[in-house]
């Protein structure tokens, strides 16, 4: 039976965090293919902080995963276009890969939020969770689920620092793949003209003036 993993994320950007935590899920669970699905609308965060084009959240993470068997970038989201649920994506990949066991990985962190998902229950009765260690989140597992905790090296990395650090003109290599520095810069994301206090606007690159401190 194939066995399908699906990680979805914003990926605002793609790090190491997320790769390490992929392959090695990958690996312990055997699995045929990993796609790392690019949220078109991530609920959870419209609203609390821009978040930046998918086009360009879906190009770093295709960048991010060139080269790594059985790791796949998903714009399956995007295509559906609105707002991204877990929930339509299994339905989507049970069609696609008619028989497969799926699987759904999320971090620590995420497992709290889960009774917040649109049918939650389809979610449930339709994965087995691989839940990943993040520092900072207790790993648990939720109750009524099929889920196990995976092993994955625990890296303190995440997007919200990384955004941060571009802004403040720190380093981001060795947590972001060197193609994933290049596109950042290249397309000036994250720079000065994102703010995170400013709810609900979209980032157009290179249409607020002066051009990023990249
Ligand atoms: P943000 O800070 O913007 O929330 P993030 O780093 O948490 O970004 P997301 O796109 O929100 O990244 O996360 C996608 C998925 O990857 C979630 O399930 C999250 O728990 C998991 N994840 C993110 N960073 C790590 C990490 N360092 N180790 C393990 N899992 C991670
Ligand atoms: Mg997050």
């Amino acid at each position: 039976m194939t066995r399908v993993g699906v990680f979805g994320g914003t990926f605002d950007p793609v790090h190491v965090g997320h790769l390490a935590a992929a392959v090695n899920v990958r690996y312990s669970l055997s699995l045929d293919r990993l796609l790392l699905v690019v949220a078109n609308v991530p609920w959870q965060k419209a609203g609390r902080r821009v978040v930046s084009p998918a086009e360009d959240r879906l190009a770093m993470v295709e960048a991010a995963v060139e080269g790594i068997p059985g790791l796949e970038a998903s714009r399956m989201e995007m295509d559906r276009g609105g707002a991204s649920y877990t929930a339509d994506t299994l339905a989507e990949l049970r069609e696609a890969y008619p028989g497969a066991e799926l699987f759904l990985v999320v971090g620590a962190d995420v497992v709290g939020d889960l009774d917040t998902w649109e049918r939650v229950e389809a979610v449930r009765d339709g994965c087995t969770l691989a839940v990943v260690k993040r520092p900072g989140s207790r790993p648990r597992l939720p109750a009524g689920w099929r889920a196990a905790v995976v092993e994955v090296p625990s890296l303190d990395i995440s997007s919200t620092d990384l955004r941060a650090r571009v802004i403040d003109g720190r380093p981001l290599d060795f947590l972001v793949p060197a193609p994933v520095v290049t596109l950042i810069r290249s397309r000036r994301l994250y720079s000065e003209s994102t703010d995170d206090s400013i709810p609900n606007r979209i980032h157009h690159p290179g249409r607020h003036g002066r051009p990023g401190r990249l």
